[in-house]
């Protein structure tokens, strides 16, 4: 008897039958309402503070402006002036930023004024430097001129007590300038997120060792390291364990004890040398999400010793996807700053495609003249394309079919917290 290969099904590229695919959005209406903030908070100065998660609100200490100002250079008095020519005498002295003028002008007086200087008392108005004509003893002018021209009032901007950064705001430089402006010197934030990397596979080895028959460059390690960088948190790098069931128990039992979430890619399907799985599942705390995603599957979650662990596919276009669609804005909420929704646009394609129902798929793309271009291959092992695209373009869960000139949804990677 011959031995002969099994013939090839009608609908071999077909989703399989019979299993439930959970819908992508689904998939993260489950993440979302089940994890939650689990770092705690420590107090840090200004400096440290950028990029940081804020812990509780930051309330203004002081009003901006603390007290009411002159927005421009010239000369100051109570009350607006009619239609017409006046003329004013001049008090003694001047008001400048940081150097007030102690004492009060009385009504009908002006006064010289700077930028920045707190209104005397008895002025609330100023007139522009470049409308008077001045010999030093009096200034001249024409109205008419509104009460309280050219001024900013106490608190116009924020007031004391005011809140002036929410809870879970990823802190901005310009966050830094409002809270200096309203007298915080500290805030609280939110420990850093500490995320554990580990690459698995027998055939992986490290960036310029030397690499034999059958084996290939980790490339995954690299690039999650850095995007966790870029996502603020911190990192703590496993190193490539091999598909050995001990060796990846052990790992994932090191870095339980020294991160608040594990990413792993590779082995994370149902066949023989996916070890993550398998120690998943052995552990009982295994979901095996069949996320309806391209690229994407599998991907497998589960809680290690209570740490959850994001098994990422292996494939290096696969493991960015799911981290960016997935385990991004988990980590997000884990590290106390919300749930993140990347801002997609509806931009004209630039390509077509033909698309099946079944599945959300994400391409490879980027904005070249108003248009979305997608990379040439979809495989998901080109790097290469990866390191292309400066975006996704985002294919509905339904049938699609694309024509160049039709709108598509394209997300920056920016969008993603990459760079
Ligand atoms: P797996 O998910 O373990 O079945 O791996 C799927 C594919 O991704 C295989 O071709 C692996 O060699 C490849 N792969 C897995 N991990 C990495 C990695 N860290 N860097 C580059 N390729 C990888
Ligand atoms: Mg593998």
């Amino acid at each position: 008897m011959t031995l002969t290969p099994p013939p090839l099904s009608n609908d071999c590229f077909a989703l399989p039958q019979g299993v439930n695919w959970t819908p992508v959005d689904e998939a993260l209406a489950l993440l979302r309402g089940r994890l939650w903030p689990v770092t705690g908070a420590e107090a840090v100065s200004l400096s440290e503070a950028p990029g940081r998660v804020l812990a509780e609100d930051a309330i203004a200490l002081r009003s901006n402006p603390p007290q009411p100002n002159t927005a421009v250079d010239g000369y100051g008095f109570a009350g607006g002036r009619s239609e017409g020519a006046h003329v004013m005498p001049l008090v003694a002295g001047r008001a400048a930023a940081g150097v007030p003028f102690n004492g009060a002008v009385p009504p009908g007086q002006a006064i010289r004024i700077l930028t920045g200087a707190a209104l005397p008392e008895g002025v609330d108005t100023v007139i522009l430097e470049e409308d008077v004509r001045t010999d030093g003893v009096s200034v001249a002018f024409y109205g008419p001129l509104k009460s309280g021209a050219n001024t900013r009032k106490a608190g116009e901007d924020v007031a004391a007590g005011d809140v002036i950064l929410p809870a879970g705001r990823v802190l901005t430089p310009a966050d830094l300038a409002l809270a200096s402006a309203t007298g915080l010197a500290e805030l609280l934030v939110r420990k850093p997120l500490r995320v554990a990397v580990i690459s698995t596979g027998d055939e992986l080895v490290e960036p310029g060792a030397a690499a034999g028959l059958g084996q290939v460059y980790d490339a995954n390690r690299p690039m999650l390291l850095a995007l966790i960088q870029q996502f603020g948190f911190q990192t703590v790098d496993m190193g490539r364990i091999k598909d050995d069931r001990a060796a990846l128990g052990e790992a994932l039992d090191q870095a339980a004890a020294q991160a608040d979430v594990i990413l792993t890619s590779g082995g994370a399907s149902a066949g023989d040398e996916d070890h993550v799985s398998a120690l998943l599942r052995e552990a009982g705390a295994m979901q095996e999400w069949r996320i309806a995603l391209k690229p994407g599957r599998p991907l497998a979650l589960g809680m290690w010793q209570g740490t959850p662990v994001f098994g990422l596919p292996g494939n290096p276009v696969a493991a960015l996807v799911c981290t960016l669609v997935f385990a991004r804005p988990a980590m997000g909420l884990m590290a106390g700053a919300g749930w993140a929704e990347p801002q997609g646009f509806e931009v004209p394609a630039a390509f077509a495609k033909r698309k099946k129902p079944g599945r959300r798929e994400y391409l490879r793309a980027r904005m070249r003249a108003g248009r979305a271009e997608v990379f040439k291959s979809e495989g998901s092992g080109r790097i290469s394309g990866l390191s292309w695209a400066e975006g996704l373009v985002e294919l509905p869960d339904g049938a699609a079919e694309i024509a160049p000139g039709d709108p598509v949804r394209f997300i920056p990677f920016a969008s993603f917290g990459m760079g």
